[in-house]
């Protein structure tokens, strides 16, 4: 299964992947993850991403390009993938198109997430991650342990730096003008499959296995 999660900051992108990556024994390919593990190591790149990142802009396509289509080439991606939070440019998915072809691949579906803007900016504000383990919690939908740590790991848990009410308002902006056009691209492609994200979590996930099997 090949996969593209499509859908703005919060719609559910890395919670669902995690979830697919058990049902499909697939990896989540989610360059938001790394970026943000570049950032930590403080690389060349990662250094220049952060400035991006902090602003609520998309990093340079160039170099996101490069980093996926690194990874697309490792064995475990073989089998299958799924893309979550890339392509968000068209000339991202025109990239992603011409490597998957060199490669005698192609994409079996998009999914693409739906939610009300209101939603979108609760979920950010209240979305916390483990920073040992990286699993995804919500403060209210989805909350961690009474003790507000990880319950899978005890870790602690992070609220980003990107997910505060200003830089928030900028990404809507920026999947609005830059990454809202792959919706038609994907449709025009025949692969676009919308699933309303609004449900909860379980059942998101349902509809989405649905309309993979359905295909
Ligand atoms: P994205 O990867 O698209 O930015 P996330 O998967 O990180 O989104 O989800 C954003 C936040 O919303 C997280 O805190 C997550 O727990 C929560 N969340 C995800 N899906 C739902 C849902 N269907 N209903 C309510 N909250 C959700
Ligand atoms: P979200 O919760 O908004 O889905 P991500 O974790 O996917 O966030 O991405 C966080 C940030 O990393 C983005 O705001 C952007 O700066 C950068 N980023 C992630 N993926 C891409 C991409 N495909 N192209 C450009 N920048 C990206
Ligand atoms: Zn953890």
């Amino acid at each position: 299964m090949k996969l593209v999660l499509l859908g703005p900051p919060g719609a559910g992108k890395g919670t669902q992947a995690a979830m697919l990556v058990a049902e499909f024994d697939i990896p989540q390919i989610s360059t938001g993850d790394m970026l943000r593990a570049a950032v930590r190591d403080q690389s060349p790149m990662g250094i220049k991403a952060k400035e991006y990142m902090d602003a609520g802009g998309l990093v340079p396509d160039a170099v996101v390009v490069g980093i996926v289509c690194e990874r697309l080439q490792q064995a475990d991606c073989q089998g299958g993938f799924i893309l979550d939070g890339f392509p968000r440019t068209v000339q991202q998915a025109d990239a992603l198109k011409q490597t998957l072809s060199d490669m005698n691949m192609q994409l079996d579906s998009v999914i693409s997430l739906e939610v009300n803007t209101e939603s979108l900016v609760e979920r950010l504000i209240g979305r916390r991650t483990c920073g040992t383990c990286g699993k995804g919690f919500h403060l209210k939908f989805d909350p961690p342990g009474s003790d507000g740590r990880c319950s899978v790991c005890g870790g602690e848990l992070v609220h980003r730096d990107d997910d505060q009410e200003a830089t928030i308002r900028n990404r809507m902006d920026v999947y609005h003008q830059q990454t809202a056009p792959l919706e038609d691209y994907y449709r025009q492609d025949g692969l676009l499959q919308a699933i309303n994200g609004m449900d909860e979590i379980v059942t998101v996930q349902q509809k989405i296995v649905s309309a993979l099997q359905a295909g």
